[in-house]
């Protein structure tokens, strides 16, 4: 009898697969989002979420669903931070899933937090059972607790755990390896948070997700893995699109021998990395945590149900490429600006970022800065002003001031209404340290110019941020 039913059941489970996108198990992309509120466990704010958090929460999460999530073992960080290894389902395709390497990329922590509790959530939801009987899912949230800590990149060591692959200094690194080859994973998901800067394409949108089929080699070779990993970047890009019209883009890089996405490719298990960059508006930080949950919970379904095989790998070339540098928290455009140098005002756009829980590389900003003067055509400002017609010139920006005192001061200073060149020469006066430039803290004023050489104050970028300006 057994026999008998083997092809029938050898059927059944190729069936989906058959049918491919067309699977009534496969979830759409707009079905995760919706199903993400009643799956969510995560906080309100993922750079909150601490070692000790992240226990608790994984504690919860095992109690609320007996024999769903088990807890293999325990890494050990450089500080005796335990790292712990957890596997859901029971299926023949191993899936390695890491995020947190850089102690300040919390998004996909939270959202591996939501996908559990979703699987947990949902016994019964045939794309669920699937997922569970298909894929071993190997989960390591926060491979970097220390990092985490602190809310910054490296570990403890100061080393940056994702350029330690090949000499495996970190106690983390070598604990990722050591699992990668203990467990074999088919495929991997290194999952990480970008500097926000980033467009989908040059004149794209801000790209909320960058997506990655990390390379083995030099020659950036197409495998039957590297084939499947660009199928999920595809499937990612999919399932988000409907959700994030223009907001995905293609991670652009070097292979980098050293780094562990490329390291696990080349050790055989092909890896695909998904980097979070910024989607500016309110709750940004949690409509990123539920678009990776989409990404996640939809890309492992279309790999458990087959769905992934009907995908064009060649879709992946299409996704456009990072744009880096090419974002700013507010562009100023086509101002004259005075340097503060005592230069002839020039035309000139201005570019300013804002301090952020993220900075990736960078060393973090304390305070807003300005961050470039000249042609900035290729860069989206989050916020934007139309400068045309106004003078811009640096001036002093106590601490604590807001605009209502600076313009007191300024009218103190018979500066409200004036010539332009006594401005000028009052702006000159201030020294170096009020010059427009790069890093540049101070205050921009913003003047209206009218006939006769005569300037009107009209607003000012304090702090990164364009007060008092009403347009005419
Ligand atoms: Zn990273």
């Amino acid at each position: 009898m057994r026999r008998s039913l083997a092809p029938v059941l050898a059927l059944s489970l190729l069936l989906p697969a058959a049918l491919g996108a067309a699977s009534p198990a496969t979830p759409t992309g707009p079905a995760l989002w919706e199903a993400w509120p009643t799956a969510r466990v995560s906080p309100a704010d993922p750079w909150g979420l601490k070692h000790s958090g992240l226990r608790v929460a994984l504690a919860d999460l095992q109690a609320r669903h007996p024999g769903l999530i088990t807890l293999v073992e325990e890494g050990t960080s450089a500080e005796g931070r335990q790292i712990p290894l957890l596997r859901l389902g029971s299926g023949p395709t191993g899936v390695l899933l890491w995020s947190q390497m850089h102690g300040d990329e919390p998004t996909a922590t939270s959202a591996l937090l939501d996908l559990m509790h979703w699987l947990g959530t949902h016994p019964q939801d045939p794309a669920v059972r699937q997922l569970l009987a298909r894929l071993t899912l190997w989960v390591i949230p926060m491979l970097n607790p220390d990092g985490a800590e602190r809310t910054q990149r490296w570990n403890a060591q100061g080393i940056d755990i994702n350029r330690d692959a090949l000499r495996l200094s970190s106690p983390e690194g070598r604990y990722l390896k050591a699992v990668r080859d203990r467990v074999q994973p088919t495929v991997g998901y290194n999952l990480h948070n970008q500097n926000p800067q980033v467009r989908a394409g040059a004149t794209g949108a801000q790209a909320a997700m960058s997506l990655l089929s990390v390379p083995g080699d030099e020659a950036f070779s197409l495998t039957p893995g590297t084939r499947q990993t660009r199928r999920l970047a595809v499937a990612v890009d999919r399932l988000v699109q409907p959700l994030a019209q223009g907001r995905v883009a293609r991670y652009d890089t070097d292979y980098t021998a050293r780094a562990f996405g490329d390291a696990m490719t080349r050790w055989g298990t092909p890896t695909l990395l998904i980097e979070t960059g910024g989607w500016a508006g309110p709750a940004e930080a949690e409509r990123l945590v539920r678009l990776n949950f989409v990404a996640l919970a939809g890309s492992l379904v279309a790999l458990a149900d087959g769905s992934l095989k009907t995908l064009d790998d060649a879709a992946y070339d299409r996704i456009p490429l990072n744009q880096r540098d090419a974002t700013a928290a507010l562009v100023v455009r086509h101002v004259r600006l005075a340097s503060g140098r005592g230069l002839a005002p020039f035309p000139a756009d201005l570019s300013f970022l804002l301090p952020g829980p993220f900075a990736g590389e960078r060393p973090r900003l304390r305070q807003a800065v300005l961050t470039e003067i000249g042609d900035l055509d290729h860069v989206l400002g989050l916020a934007e002003l139309d400068g045309t017609g106004l003078l811009a010139v640096p001036w002093p920006a106590p601490e604590g001031s807001d605009w209502p005192a600076l313009k007191a001061l300024l009218a103190a200073r018979k500066l409200e209404s004036t010539e332009e060149a006594t401005v000028l020469s009052e702006a000159k006066a201030q020294g170096e340290a009020t010059v427009a430039g790069p890093g540049y803290t101070g205050a921009v004023l913003l003047y209206r110019t009218l006939p006769g050489g005569r300037v009107q104050l009209a607003g000012a970028v304090l702090r990164g941020r364009v007060v008092g300006f009403e347009p005419r």
